[in-house]
């Protein structure tokens, strides 16, 4: 089965936002519910007992009690692998398993030949997803099993997210366009897995994984946020009244060709010259470094170089901050967001995130900075396979 799109956020006190206040602790019991939702208590019940026959609520023991009977505790199921989550870069990918509350049950790097095309590294990917779910002492990965003809049978996963270093059309699952990823322009990520995995598929864009994720664990308070994702690409993930806002097509937030100041403009795998990802990615440090006559050869390189103070290196760095910053200051300045965070491999970069500070101080609107957040995504390796579980969790309560 193939996901598009998960129905719009439900009113308040929809089961989604149940579900949510229980994984997030705020309610541990019908009542709690019924407070926070303004619902009464015979909705709230209806609710809490469909979510528990669709096996996404539990109930534990008994909470304390005031006198009468005790009160039954609400519970998200943890301790399962029920989501898998794959989150794709471009040497690297980040799979994992996880509860329905969205808490990471395993997790594991796998080095990731992208040129190597999407049947071959998704394929690989896939099967790791379900050695994870089919894991010694997972209870609920039981149904998972792999066939003679390599198609996978996941049966206890609820779904699997998928996020990709490129831009996705979010109605289809379908990459156009990337940059730097040979084979895969076009390609129909979602029909592929569905075709391998029984079990629905979502698929977005890296960064607004990184963002959903990040959102979810840091900020979740906040209504209006922006996630850089700046690692060997660059683009971002928007959350906008709460929720993740794709645009028409899933293309919103993708700023990587942005044009800023730059002289000379580099080239851009996009075919114009002086997009912010030609400028200020990973993979344009690298190749700005190379063409200096710095033998780097990857982003690690380039990391290393610019903490051990390398003046080349750095004023790279600047340069790339400043270039972010330029970008984003549009961005703030049109969307007003609460909180700008950083996330990806260039986000520890202290030159880079210095300038952009700065830049963003320098050309925003008092009024849009005065209040604002600009930090680091602190959720480390695991916010792009949070996200990507949050998306399957997400669908699987809307569709319930
Ligand atoms: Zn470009």
């Amino acid at each position: 089965m193939t996901i598009d799109d998960a129905p719009r956020e439900a009113l308040r006190g929809g089961p989604r936002e149940l579900l949510r206040w229980v994984a997030t602790g705020a309610a541990v019991s019908r009542a709690d519910l019924s407070r926070l939702s303004g619902l009464s208590p015979s909705t709230v019940s209806q609710r809490v007992e469909a979510l528990i026959n669709q096996g996404l609520l539990e109930e534990t023991g008994a909470g304390r009690s005031r006198g009468g009977r005790r009160p039954r505790q609400l519970a998200v199921p943890t301790g399962g692998a029920v989501v898998g989550a794959i989150d794709l870069g471009a040497h690297h990918a980040r799979v994992g398993t996880l509860d329905l509350s969205g808490r990471v049950v395993q997790g594991r790097t796998l080095p990731v030949r992208i040129e190597d095309g999407p049947e071959q590294v998704l394929g690989a990917l896939l099967a790791e997803v379900a050695a994870l779910a089919a894991a010694p002492g997972d209870p609920t990965a039981s149904g998972v099993a792999s066939s003679a003809t390599g198609s996978t049978t996941a049966g206890a996963l609820r779904g699997i997210g998928i996020g990709i270093p490129g831009p996705v059309q979010h109605s289809t699952g379908r990459i156009v366009s990337p940059s730097r990823m040979p084979g895969w322009n076009g390609f129909d990520v979602a029909a592929f897995c569905a075709g391998r995995v029984d079990v629905p598929i979502i698929v977005d864009n890296d960064a607004n994984l990184m963002a959903l994720g990040a959102h979810r664990t840091a900020h979740s308070e906040l209504d209006h946020a922006v996630y850089i994702k700046a690692g060997t690409g660059i683009g971002s993930g928007v959350i906008s009244s709460g929720r993740l806002h794709r645009g028409a097509q899933g293309s919103a937030g993708d700023i990587s060709h942005c044009r800023v100041v730059a002289d000379p403009a580099p080239p851009c795998s996009c075919g114009n010259a002086g997009c912010l990802e030609a400028v200020a990615s990973g993979a344009a440090l690298v190749t700005a470094l190379r063409d200096q006559g710095v033998p780097v050869t990857d982003l690690t390189g380039v990391i290393r170089l610019i903490d051990d103070g390398d003046r080349h290196a750095t004023a790279l760095a600047r340069q790339a901050g400043r270039a972010i910053g330029e970008i984003l200051a549009v961005v703030v300045n049109f969307f007003n967001p609460q909180v700008v965070a950083i996330g990806g491999r260039l986000a520890d970069c202290e030159p880079l995130l210095a300038s952009m500070r700065a830049t963003l101080y320098e050309r925003c609107l008092p009024l849009a900075t005065q209040t604002l957040l600009i930090e680091r995504v602190a959720t480390g390796q695991d916010v792009g396979i949070t996200g990507a579980a949050h998306l399957v969790i997400d669908h699987v309560v809307a569709a319930n």
